[in-house]
């Protein structure tokens, strides 16, 4: 894992700035780190534990099927894959249940939030993909919030987040989230489905070599 940590945050670069809305109302640019496809894969492989975290970004590229792929190849690997459904994760009620059974993921490899979340702690890596307001620690911790109170899925505890969504666009709920500007997350910018099919793409070839 460190190996791989190692050379993967030494490539990464400060790749974008988001705007986060100070308490006195003013709007701070700061810096957030991203990631490649390449740096990506290697952090997922030499991990021993991933807990996958869908949201609507999932449904609007359609990465269900890649993500059952990369699924199977990280398994194949040994790596622990879990996924943490948020019950208002997507636009509809059970909406992320509907996708991952379209494309055959394990119904037991899902897990509720209530039953996830104690896991976060010892989890590598959360990876999430196209959620944003239900991974916001901002509701559990800033007051000011408009989501205050709403119970997120903890991932900001995992030892690295990887998070998959094209820009810094907030979700649902319209505001920024403060998961993308901490030390440990990586952004990986980009659609779901391209993003997910790249890694995919490194996986192999590292096996093979
Ligand atoms: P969010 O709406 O908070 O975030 C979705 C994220 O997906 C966006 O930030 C967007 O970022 C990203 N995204 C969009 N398209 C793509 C793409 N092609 N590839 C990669 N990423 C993409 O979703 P969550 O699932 O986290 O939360 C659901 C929200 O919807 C909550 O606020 C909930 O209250 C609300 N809601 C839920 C309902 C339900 O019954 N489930 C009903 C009504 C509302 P970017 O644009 O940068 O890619």
């Amino acid at each position: 894992m460190c190996k791989a940590m190692n050379r993967s945050f030494a490539n990464v670069l400060f790749g974008a700035f988001g705007q986060l809305q100070t308490k006195a109302g003013h709007v701070e640019q700061r810096p957030v780190r991203s990631a490649s496809p390449e740096e990506a894969a290697s952090i997922l492989e030499a991990a021993s534990s991933v807990i996958i975290v869908p949201g609507y970004g999932l449904a609007v590229a359609q990465a269900q099927h890649k993500i059952r792929e990369l699924f199977d190849a990280l398994t194949r690997r040994g790596v622990d894959v879990k996924f943490g459904i948020h019950p208002v994760a997507g636009r509809m009620p059970g909406h992320m249940n509907v996708l991952l059974a379209e494309a055959d993921i394990p119904y037991d490899r899902l897990f509720e939030m209530d039953d996830i979340n104690g896991e976060f702690a010892q989890c590598d890596v959360a990876l999430v993909i196209g959620a944003n307001d239900v991974t916001n620690p901002a509701a559990r911790t800033d007051k000011s919030s408009p989501i205050y109170g709403m119970p997120i899925l903890d991932v900001d505890k995992a030892r690295t987040v990887m998070v998959i969504k094209r820009s810094m666009n907030p979700g649902f709920a319209g505001i920024d989230n403060p998961l993308y500007y901490m030390d440990k997350t990586l952004m990986l910018f980009g659609d779901a489905k391209a993003f997910v099919s790249e890694i995919l793409k490194e996986l192999p070839a590292r096996a093979a070599a």
